[in-house]
């Protein structure tokens, strides 16, 4: 399960806070070593858990903290404030249009970060929000990613628009005409993944970018893939400018060191993370839920 390695080393320090009725300076900052240690055992970006127990030391070497009545489970609960803040501390939807605007969504992501399956998804969550969604299929060089979206899309009862082949932005135009046509408020862009970022890539999502109004470019990375999420995050913030991030695969990192670095490292939020293979396996991410999920 998610965080379950880094979860049980954490609730292994505060066991040994909690059993101490008083508490040393030394005794603080041993505890925080540790905390530390399983941070960075977890895969958390380095700088991120330096800022990190920088803050948490400074908070809890207080006289406050020291001398209060239970100075362990003080300790505890300024950990939990700073991993929520670590990780945004506010839940962040997708941005809708206002005034009858179509929500555009751009979907972004290398080959195998779980892109089209999340698309999928996400259309599911705008459906239960009442609007009515498009798929569109700018995932051309995969041959299965448009069958695949086909298929996925079926699943959800939400219709998907493709051109086979066909240019992206060609297909992205001819989407959007289709869309206000026929009534859809929604629309997501399924865009091509590569194995590795290049320029082509870039490129063409630039193209679609700056032809056509995008709300929302929401760049989808593994959980599992640890620190290189962390830079493919940043990379795409640079290079197109990213909106918020989807973490897929959480459901097996049990270390967690993506999800509770990105929104430090590239200021962009997580808005939701994917909890398994089924469709309906897309939880919105909850900075607070994840960090009780992790202290246990
Ligand atoms: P794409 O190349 O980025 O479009 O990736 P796909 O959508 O084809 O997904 C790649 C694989 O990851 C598929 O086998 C998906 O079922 C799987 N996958 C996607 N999201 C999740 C998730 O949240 N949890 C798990 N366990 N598997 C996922």
């Amino acid at each position: 399960m998610a965080f379950d390695s880094l979860s049980e080393k954490l609730q292994g320090v505060f066991k040994n806070l909690r059993s101490k009725g008083r508490l040393s300076e030394a005794d603080v900052k041993a505890a925080l070593k540790e905390v530390k240690m399983a941070l960075l055992e977890a895969d958390v970006n380095f700088k991120v858990v330096k800022q990190f127990t920088n803050t948490v030391t400074e908070r809890a070497i207080g006289s406050d903290v020291m001398n209060g009545l239970n100075p362990g489970q003080m300790v505890i609960k300024i950990v939990n404030e700073e991993l929520v803040n670590l990780m945004g501390s506010e839940v962040t939807d997708i941005t809708y249009g206002t005034g009858g605007a179509i929500t555009t969504i751009m979907m972004v992501g290398l080959q195998g970060a779980g892109k089209t399956t999340t698309t999928a998804k996400l259309a599911g969550k705008v459906k239960q929000r009442g609007k009515k969604p498009l798929l569109v299929a700018c995932d051309i060089y995969r041959p299965a990613a448009i069958e695949q979206l086909q298929v996925n899309g079926k699943k959800q009862d939400v219709e998907v628009f493709s051109l086979g082949q066909e240019k992206p932005l060609k297909i992205a135009k001819e989407a959007m005409d289709y869309a206000k046509k026929n009534g859809f408020d929604v629309v997501i862009f399924d865009t091509a993944g590569r194995l590795h970022i290049d320029e082509d890539m870039m490129n063409e999502l630039e193209s679609i970018k700056s032809n056509i109004d995008i709300l929302n470019t929401i760049l989808v990375v593994d959980a599992m893939t640890g620190q290189d999420a962390v830079n493919v995050s940043q990379t795409f913030d640079e290079k197109i400018g990213i909106d918020g991030v989807i973490i897929t695969k959480l459901d097996g990192d049990t270390r967690g060191g993506a999800a509770l670095s990105i929104k430090a490292v590239t200021g962009k939020p997580i808005l939701y993370a994917g909890m398994g293979e089924k469709l309906s396996d897309l939880e919105q991410f909850h900075p607070d839920r994840m960090a009780s999920r992790i202290l246990g």
